[in-house]
């Protein structure tokens, strides 16, 4: 098999910087990063001038693109049409999310989701169920009619996926011991979201089985003196990762500072929440048969709620940058944190053995190329 290589000024390898040096491929598998000058002359090489190589983006959230939402596309040409819109952003590989749904449309979603990764598909990492199983409380943009409380056999009826990482965000306040338990031994990654839960309606025996919350701050009761809520609970579970939107609509820079001053390294990462409107030549669209628009950047329903994002990835890394955080943390937080969430121990790194896949931003942070599995876009 030919080898092949990107080269740039900077290359970060998740663990420390390369100085004028290249990424070397071999079909979908990494082989190494050497310096430029050792680079073999037979390599044919794509050089990017004033620009670093970092691990593949990767985000765990992104409802929609180029178009598209996921929920009024079920289909794997849906999701390619996503995944080319996000690469314009930097993201490498992502999980489209199916906001609430009926039983009927999460089965034609897991299915969508194995018929795209079984035809290969570039950037289809699993799939997001965010919802139904969430609180009227924090219901957000979901559909509320749509929520209920699934008993581990209902639970045993969907189609799961057998290629690919399965995330889902529920109010885990809603759901037993049983179905967590369920869940969890069915490989299914648990995500506590759209949650109104107090300290009482969280015992040990259900952070445990939770392996992390969605949109820190966004749709879960918040963190007060004499009650720490799901907010203080995402801060202080150690174990437990944090998503976070950066868009500094959702959640307030100073919010996130504190957060990340709080949660172990590794355990808050990007995610974008994005919808039909990045990447494409429309600013607005329809959800469960509502009009949703951007508004001043905003994404807002007509009773002025936000309804996810209109970010990528690589303008979310500049913002968390701007905001004080380190180079290396925010190209982690972007692409080597979200893989270590869905025990992914090829992906968020560039070291030998892992899957040839990178993003290449310039000194602003916009994206120039994405590979992805050795396949340049
Ligand atoms: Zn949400």
């Amino acid at each position: 098999m030919a080898l092949n290589a990107i080269s740039a000024n900077r290359i970060f390898d998740g663990t420390r910087y390369h100085h004028d040096a290249a990424l070397v491929w071999e079909g979908q598998k990494i082989k190494g990063i050497v310096s430029l000058s050792e680079l073999p002359q037979n390599i044919e090489h794509q050089h990017f001038d004033d620009s670093i190589i970092a691990p593949g983006f990767i985000d765990l959230q992104v409802n929609g693109g180029g178009d598209i939402m996921f929920n009024n596309d079920i289909s794997s040409d849906g999701v390619n049409v996503i995944c080319q819109a996000h690469r314009k952003h930097g993201t490498a590989y992502l999980l489209p999310t199916l906001i609430s749904s009926t039983p009927e449309d999460i089965t034609k979603a897991l299915m969508a989701i194995d018929k795209a990764i079984s035809n290969n598909i570039p950037g289809v990492l699993g799939i997001h169920l965010e919802g139904p199983w969430l609180n009227h409380d924090k219901k957000g943009a979901h559909n509320s009619e749509l929520f209920y409380t699934p008993t581990p056999e209902q639970l045993s009826e969907f189609p799961w996926l057998s290629k690919g990482k399965t995330l889902v965000t529920a109010a885990i306040e809603n759901l037993s011991i049983e179905s967590l338990e369920w869940l969890k031994e069915n490989g299914v990654i648990v995500s506590c979201g759209h949650s109104n839960a107090k300290l009482e309606q969280l015992p040990q025996e259900k952070t445990k089985l939770t392996d992390g919350f969605t949109h820190l701050y966004n749709a879960m009761s918040p963190f007060e003196g004499r009650e720490p809520g799901i907010v203080g609970t995402a801060l202080l579970t150690d174990h437990a990762w944090c998503s976070i939107i950066t868009d500094g609509i959702h959640v307030h820079p100073q919010s996130f500072l504190l957060a990340n001053r709080i949660k172990p390294q590794g355990k808050l990462f990007i995610v974008t929440d994005a919808m039909a409107t990045l990447g494409s030549t429309t600013n607005q669209f329809v959800l469960d048969g509502e009009i949703i628009r951007v508004v001043d950047n905003k994404l807002v329903n007509s009773r002025g709620n936000l309804a996810g994002a209109h970010i990528g990835m690589d303008e979310s890394v500049a913002n968390v940058i701007k905001w004080g955080i380190d180079e290396q943390q925010a190209l982690k937080m972007a692409s080597t944190y979200p893989a270590q969430a869905m025990n992914c121990n090829d992906l968020g790194l560039l070291q030998p053995g892992y899957r040839a896949t990178a993003t290449i931003l310039n000194s602003k942070y916009r994206s120039q190329a994405v590979l992805v599995d050795g396949n340049i876009f």
